[in-house]
């Protein structure tokens, strides 16, 4: 057993894909490392590192005790990349209504291998003793090994989708489908799950990005191992088939987002909440418990005006409370499109409709509310499990639809809104009375409801001390110390070889 002084030693780098996605659980995983006594260095660049420093600041002061978290900030030379200036977060893509995203965001990703040399000259002069780097890093790995540090490969999703994933990539399945709507049961993955060939991202293999995943794969394999943000009592049988059929090393160490407990702490995620974080709450305890919907698409999904009112006159059949995070950021006194005439009049102290960014754990764990109409991300999704919440489920693109399915196919603690196909940005067109079903359902289906909050304390007690997630992470870091121990006795035996004296006895 290693000792807590001696994993105060562990150094380990955080290095995460600069998106909310990927950042806000990244940090999540800096503070849990913290806690266990590690030091935490996270990488990123100047714009990135102004969103992290203020959580950062907050939890250094509260936690005098433990090592201070650290930004170590890289070099993104925005237009000699080829991107626009300040694109130094998908965010940036994602909230520009004139730029063609799915060009944009592809170049983006490519060239995310400008920081390879940067990370080679930190590696060698740090040596931290662990590089937790975000799976679009595939070059990472061979870093990582040149200086015997262990990298660990984050993708920020969970096992299912990982599994689900592999199967797919195995053996193809759509291949043999009469039709792209057509659904089948994805071969080998525990569960039975049906899925249709216009859910599947598996398909592009020659394409670009095709090449780049196969590489991500590759550097995977090559890797320490996989770091999911995943609780084992969620997905047991997935926990399983990954570690056994696919990465063989991977550590849950999830919920990540129950780490945040101060008011503070939930509130400062991501962006600053374009709504004050007490009014909001003080709505909402006007409200009776489980009386209201929260409805979020995640940071990168975005709708046609024809949808969102189509959203907003679903939501007022529904007759249901409701807080909409809608991404559009109209200016003041403009007229917006996109909501039907009168209808903040109409639902007026019914509903709240937030423009921009929500303080969106807070609201999933106040007591009124009642549902989740989610995209699916993961790590909403994660979110809605710990707060207890049955699901819509409304994906959109990426591996939401594998998420759906872990939902509404195996947790049962999901409808979905009935989206068919994947669409990149914008996602399939749902009608009105599909959202006033579907949000119905979800609000009152009481077994749904009783699943949901099951999970939710299984969530909690995963994350405890002793705990399932607690307890990998301890052994974790065990590795991580052994690795460190066994680098440190080399390093002592080429010093000796290397010594003049020691050669002349
Ligand atoms: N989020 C938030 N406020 C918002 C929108 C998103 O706090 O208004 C957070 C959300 O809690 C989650 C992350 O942003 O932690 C989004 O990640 P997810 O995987 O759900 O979706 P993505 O944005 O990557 O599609």
């Amino acid at each position: 057993m290693v000792t807590s002084g001696e994993i105060s030693k562990l150094h380990f780098f955080f290095f995460p894909f600069m998106a909310h996605g990927h950042m806000i659980p990244t940090l999540d995983m800096a503070k849990l490392f913290a806690t266990k006594g590690a030091k935490s260095t996270i990488l990123t660049t100047p714009l990135n590192a102004n969103l992290f420093e203020k959580p950062i600041k907050s939890f250094n002061h509260q936690n005098p005790e433990l090592e201070d978290i650290t930004i170590q900030i890289l070099d993104f030379p925005c237009t000699e990349l080829g991107l626009p200036e300040g694109c130094e977060n998908t965010d940036f893509i994602y909230s520009s209504p004139d730029l063609s995203k799915g060009d944009l965001n592809l170049k983006f990703l490519l060239s995310m291998t400008y920081f390879k040399e940067q990370l080679d000259q930190l590696l060698e002069t740090v040596r931290p003793d662990c590089l937790v780097a975000n799976m679009f890093f595939p070059w990472a790995t061979e870093v990582a090994e040149k200086y015997n540090v262990p990298r660990l490969v984050f993708h920020g999703t969970g096992y299912f989708s990982l599994c689900a994933s592999h199967c797919l990539r195995l053996h193809k399945p759509y291949k043999n489908a009469a039709s792209s709507s057509e659904p089948f049961v994805i071969p080998d993955l525990p569960g039975d799950i049906v899925i249709t060939e216009e859910q599947v991202i598996e398909k592009e293999e020659e394409s670009v990005m095709g090449k780049f995943m196969k590489g991500m794969r590759e550097s995977e394999r090559n890797s320490f191992g996989v770091l999911v943000n995943s609780f084992y009592d969620l997905e047991p049988a997935y926990s399983d088939f990954f570690k056994i059929s696919v990465a063989q090393r991977a550590w849950d160490i999830g919920p990540l987002s129950l780490g945040n407990r101060e008011f503070k702490e939930k509130a400062e995620r991501g962006k600053k909440a374009s709504i004050d974080e007490h009014e909001c709450l003080k709505w909402l305890d006007s409200k009776k418990p489980d009386s209201v919907i929260y409805i979020s698409f995640g940071s990168m999904s975005s709708f046609t005006n024809e949808q969102l009112i189509e959203i907003a006159a679903g939501l007022e059949m529904s007759g249901h409370g409701f807080v909409w995070v809608v991404s559009k950021n109209g200016s003041q006194g403009e007229k917006e499109e996109w909501l039907p005439e009168g209808f903040e009049e109409k639902t007026k102290g019914e509903g709240l409709i937030i423009r921009g960014w929500a303080p969106q754990v807070l609201i999933l764990d106040h007591q009124a509310i009642g549902g989740f109409l989610t995209h699916c991300g993961w790590n909403s999704l994660l979110e809605g499990v710990a707060s207890g919440l049955p699901m819509v489920t409304w994906p959109v693109g990426a591996e939401q639809f594998y998420n759906e399915k872990l939902v509404t196919q195996v947790l049962k603690t999901g409808v979905s809104v009935g989206v068919k196909k994947m669409s990149r940005v914008v996602g399939d067109f749902i009608s009105r009375d599909k959202v006033d079903r579907a949000v119905r359902e979800v609000m009152a289906g009481e077994e749904r409801r009783k699943r949901a909050k099951e999970l939710a304390e299984m969530a909690k007690d995963a994350v405890k001390e002793g705990g399932s997630s607690d307890l990998e992470l301890d052994r974790l870091m065990e590795e991580i110390k052994l690795v460190k121990l066994q680098n440190e006795k080399d390093q002592r035996q080429t010093n000796m070889s290397s010594d003049p004296r020691h050669k002349l006895h």
